[in-house]
């Protein structure tokens, strides 16, 4: 069956902590969408693993790369790298029908955000988005391409004669790569990543026929999806998790969903946020749950839980329990609120109507008691302070699906269990 982890808010909700905890029972990770603009960081005891190209486990495993994930070979190559570092023998399965993501895209992000000037994305500028247009342009280069050189020469040039009069006369900037150096890293690194290459949708297809378990990694989030997310400040796919189906290449089935929210909200890069803190309680975030982008270093905006956009996510994904994250870090703030509507000129609005005004809308808040400092670790549910109980049930009541976990620190011991 597959199983899979989703973000519920704008990303980095901890899901990493949960592909890494849920992974424990399962021997197959895959991962589906998006590229090196998504980070998950991982700890068990003193290792800990930032991962935005293999799937996130410091298990031992077998981890697939299925088609819909984007390549950004050098990030790949150190992953590869760390874990057999650390001695976890995953086996690697890479679908070579992926799309390798070059540095002439990060320079075509990085030239398109410019040019946007105040209406800028906020993208971290890997060049992600530029790989997606040129696949849906069908001049995209995948992985099998790197294999010949001469072929992956011819290829190149005709992508880089496109992008490069884009990026001189319509960005007004200059290419600052050297063609025969990019062909020639391409080229080795997609050589170094061969032996992995697999049809990942004949391997997961077959582990489903066998009825083993697959644990999916859903990167970035509900609200950053090219259609139902807070368009156009998202990414430049689809992130729900039924788009698994047609991006590893099998067909629809049941699954098992687990989303992933924070007790709070954070957003990387521009767009709308309703319920956005100005105060010192987005800096007590900040702080205590270090919201510092993975991949970008960036500060993260802090605000407080939207439920109105959970639900919608819980919905939208088909969500069948949740994980929650960082309950420890709320502990000992004077009190919490938590947004249960929204209004736009006094008159209530629903979700899909609101996310095409997001900006505009005011969040009506329901205001909970804190809870104070937590332990290092918990035996059980029962040892929890009753406000932080009380927190978790307003939740699970509104959103609709049990909270099955509950997360009060990084270190996957740090984990309860409803
Ligand atoms: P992801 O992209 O959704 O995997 O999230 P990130 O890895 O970007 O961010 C999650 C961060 O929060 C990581 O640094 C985790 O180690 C950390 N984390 C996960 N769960 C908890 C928790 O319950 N409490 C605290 N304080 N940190 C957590």
């Amino acid at each position: 069956m597959l199983k899979a982890v989703v973000g519920l808010q704008f990303g980095d909700e901890g899901k990493g902590k949960f592909v890494d905890y849920l992974s424990g029972n399962i021997n197959n990770i895959a991962r589906f969408n998006g590229g090196a603009n998504a980070g998950h960081c991982v700890q068990y005891g003193n290792v800990r693993g930032s991962f935005s190209q293999l799937p996130a486990s410091l298990n031992k495993k077998n981890l697939y790369i299925c088609q819909g994930a984007l390549i950004s070979l050098p990030v790949l190559v150190k992953e590869i790298d760390f874990i057999k570092n650390e001695n976890i023998n995953s086996s690697i399965f890479i679908d070579p029908r992926c799309h390798v993501v070059l540095p002439l895209h990060a320079e075509l992000n990085k030239a398109s955000e410019k040019y946007k000037g105040k209406n800028k994305i906020g993208s971290v500028g890997v060049g992600v988005g530029a790989c997606v247009e040129d696949k849906s342009n069908r001049h995209g280069i995948r992985l099998i391409d790197t294999l010949d050189k001469e072929k992956l020469r011819s290829k190149l040039a005709f992508l880089w004669g496109i992008r490069e009069k884009q990026i001189n006369y319509v960005f007004n900037e200059q290419v600052k790569l050297d063609f025969e150096e990019m062909l020639e890293t391409t080229h080795q690194y997609g050589k170094r990543i061969e032996p992995y290459f697999t049809f990942t949708n004949e391997a997961i297809g077959n582990l489903l026929d066998h009825g083993d378990d697959i644990l999916l990694e859903t990167s970035q989030a509900t609200f950053l999806d090219n259609s139902f997310g807070t368009y156009p400040y998202t990414v430049a796919y689809q992130t729900l998790v039924q788009t698994c189906f047609a991006m590893i290449g099998i067909p629809a089935q049941k699954m098992h969903i687990v989303g992933v929210m924070k007790a709070y909200m954070i957003r990387v890069g521009n767009g709308p946020f309703p319920t956005e803190l100005q105060t010192e309680q987005a800096d007590y975030i900040r702080e205590r749950g270090n919201e510092y982008g993975t991949v970008s270093k960036r500060p993260r905006r802090c605000g407080w839980l939207d439920l109105c956009l959970i639900k919608h996510a819980v919905r939208l994904n088909g969500v069948t329990e949740i994980a929650i994250t960082n309950v420890d870090v709320l502990a000992g703030i004077d009190e919490i609120k938590v947004a249960i509507a929204y209004e736009i000129d006094g008159e209530i609005i629903g979700s899909d109507k609101a996310l095409l005004q997001l900006d505009k809308v005011k969040p009506i808040y329901k205001t909970f008691k804190c809870w104070g400092e937590l332990k290092e670790s918990y035996e059980n549910l029962a040892e929890l302070p009753c406000e932080l109980v009380d927190f978790l049930n307003y939740i699970q009541e509104y959103a609709g699906v049990p909270i099955k976990y509950i997360s009060h620190g990084p270190d996957r011991a740090q984990t309860l269990i409803a």
